[in-house]
């Protein structure tokens, strides 16, 4: 490997760009990964996350920019030898090897001794709650557990950098939330570097140190999971991370606004006449301030019951407390707001 840089990042994308004929799948990327932390990519369908994880785990070239591991540009450095640990989305294992062999696979590569390799692979297995299952096939086992050997897999050859690509897609969603924590909490034990790619805003907020978030090639925004929904940065971003309300505003004093009937405390640019409003700052009442309108559907979601109200300004979605007494579909209801703040809509 040649070319080090004097920063501390465990991973880093400079000004990477990858273009497909006239299509840019990423048009200059900076990132930066910090040793030991899990960052969520994060973007819809056709962003360029596929592409930013090929490019790190060297399946793929940059037209243009430079990637770097620990230090070293490793641009020029084969698969093989850039020391990652890839899981992707599923039915990923080789087929005719067990549980066991398939996670001493890349020790064998490495050649490392047979006693060895069965101690690290009973260890890892171990590690992912398969203890058990070492000598069944991948066809024996559950979508869920063949996850957690391709996972096991990964980790066997201490890699220092750990890629997922949607690991948790094809499950189902129980499955999908148990796995989820499973590997945020065997990444943090293990102190490993992790890029997760994703397209779903909740998997990402709910797993990584910090999300990117990608449309059309670009980044976005940064940041830790809290602020890319409490504050997110364009309005793309705001309509991505989570259901997003935009209200009229109008002034209300420096630094306030009126909105739904009330004054609230204003968060960015003043004297905004738009403002974003997530549906859990909103509820629903029978009277009082706020904006008169009818409830479309309710949907009950466990600790929250969801309404879209059909209002004079636009349909409006409110996630209340779920209680008794909450309106039906058909009837008439109020529009609150349930906080004191709210942030002025941005683009
Ligand atoms: P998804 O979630 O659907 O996998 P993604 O965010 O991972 O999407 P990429 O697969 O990185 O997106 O693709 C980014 C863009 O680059 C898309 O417009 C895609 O069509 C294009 N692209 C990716 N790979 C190729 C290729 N080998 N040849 C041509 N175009 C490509």
């Amino acid at each position: 490997m040649t070319g080090t840089t004097g920063g501390s990042a465990a991973v880093e994308f400079e000004d990477v760009r990858r273009s497909f004929g006239g299509t840019h799948a990423l048009a200059g990327l900076n990132l930066a990964l910090r040793p030991g932390e899990l960052l969520a990519l994060l973007g819809p369908s056709g962003c360029g996350k596929t592409t930013a994880l090929r490019l790190l785990a060297g399946f793929d070239r940059p037209t243009s920019g430079r990637v770097l591991i620990n230090g070293h540009d490793v641009t020029d450095v084969p698969a093989s030898r850039r020391d990652t640990g890839m899981v992707f989305q599923a039915y990923s294992l080789f087929p005719t090897m067990t549980a066991a062999e398939n996670v001493a696979f890349g020790l064998r590569m490495r050649k490392v001794a047979a006693p060895e390799r069965r101690r690290r692979a009973d260890e890892l297995l171990e590690l992912v709650g398969l203890g058990d299952r070492g000598g069944s096939y991948p066809h024996q086992l559950s979508g869920g557990q063949q996850q957690r050997v391709a996972l096991a897999r990964a980790l066997a050859v201490s890699p220092s950098v750990l890629l997922l690509d949607e690991p948790l897609s094809a499950l189902d969603a129980r499955v999908r939330v148990q796995l989820r924590d499973e590997i945020r909490r065997l990444q943090l034990a293990e102190g490993i570097t992790t890029l997760f790619v994703t397209h779903d805003q909740s998997e990402a907020l709910a797993i990584a140190d910090r999300v990117a978030v990608l449309n059309a090639g670009r980044l976005e925004q940064v940041a830790p999971p809290l602020e890319v929904y409490a504050s997110p940065a364009t309005a793309f971003v705001a309509a991505f991370v989570g259901v997003v309300n935009r209200l009229a505003a109008a002034p209300d004093g420096p630094g306030r606004v009126r909105v739904l009937g009330e004054s609230a405390e204003l968060d960015g640019e003043p004297g905004a006449d738009t403002v974003i409003v997530r549906p859990e700052a909103l509820t629903v009442g029978d009277e009082g301030p706020g904006e008169p309108g009818t409830v479309v559907t309710r949907t009950f979601l466990g600790a929250v019951t969801r309404f879209v109200v059909a209002t004079d300004g636009g349909e409006i979605t409110v996630d209340a407390v779920t209680r008794p007494g909450l309106p039906d579909a058909g009837d008439r209801t109020v529009v609150r707001l349930d906080t004191e703040r709210v942030r002025a809509a941005i683009g």
